[in-house]
């Protein structure tokens, strides 16, 4: 890449770089109903690109970090795979069981004090309600599968190694992560969801995995022109580990 590209990427990543949103502010959103991330359907890039993470598997089990109300976790379940989903909001995690018509159970987690998790064993979900940098694989163990929407754009820009190393010591050797990111001009809009160049995607996972661009379009709505933006890119990787059998 040329010097001048690369100055460019590191001024735009700086506009955002001390933003923060505490966990306050999240539970805040949800409580007033601000919760314009949430989709109604599936994901479109999930669905389009469901075969490349399941690689010709059944019965994966799937990660959801910050996962929210994702109305996905239900249709994963409902085709034979398992979910385990971390969400702060616990008013997001009952609303996700109560709008799908799903019973659950909630009960403390030992080793994160203050944290529940929330299941429905019928369909072998379960929902984490805690920071998700209290959560590792100590807990749920490791994953085969991962489905990374709205998480590492809307942790704090300052955190991503951070959730970087979290989210490889969760990856089984045979896990495929699909990440969605997105690309505009920091100068417009402060986020969330924040801007993640590909460069970066790549410092951050490219010494311990392979990663893939599957898929780069174009997603400026009305939503995204309200908030100023003029250009608005999605871009989708696949993530894999260096060496697993998930490449083969
Ligand atoms: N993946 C979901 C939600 C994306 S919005 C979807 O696609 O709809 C980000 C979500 O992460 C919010 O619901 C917010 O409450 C939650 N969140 C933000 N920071 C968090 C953290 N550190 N730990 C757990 N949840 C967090």
């Amino acid at each position: 890449m040329p010097v001048s590209a690369q100055v460019n990427i590191s001024r735009m990543l700086g506009q955002q770089a001390e933003r923060v949103m505490a966990l306050g502010e999240w539970e805040e959103r949800w409580q007033q109903d601000r919760i314009g991330f949430h989709q109604p359907t599936v994901h479109r890039m999930l669905e389009k690109n469901l075969d490349k993470v399941l690689n010709g598997r059944t019965g994966v089990r799937f990660f959801f970090p910050l996962c929210g109300k994702a109305i996905d976790m239900k249709w994963l379940a409902d085709q034979g795979h398992s979910v385990v989903g971390v969400e702060i909001s616990e008013k997001g995690i009952q609303q996700f069981f109560e709008e799908n018509n799903m019973t659950f159970s909630e009960e403390p987690v030992p080793e994160i004090p203050g944290a529940k998790v929330f299941r429905n064993p019928e369909k072998n979900i379960s929902l984490y309600q805690c920071d998700l940098f209290q959560f590792s694989s100590s807990i749920a163990g490791r994953f085969g599968a991962i489905w990374d929407r709205g998480s590492l754009v809307a942790i704090n820009p300052k955190d991503r190694e951070k959730y970087a190393a979290l989210i490889v010591s969760l990856m089984d050797n045979d896990c495929r992560y699909l990440l969605d990111t997105f690309l505009y001009n920091p100068d417009q809009y402060r986020g969330p969801p924040f801007f993640v160049p590909d460069e970066q995607v790549r410092s951050l996972f490219g010494s311990s995995c392979n990663v893939e661009l599957l898929q780069s379009v174009d997603a400026l709505t009305d939503r995204q022109r309200d908030w100023g933006l003029d250009s608005f890119m999605e871009n989708i990787h696949l993530i894999t580990l260096k060496n697993s059998s998930a490449t083969k």
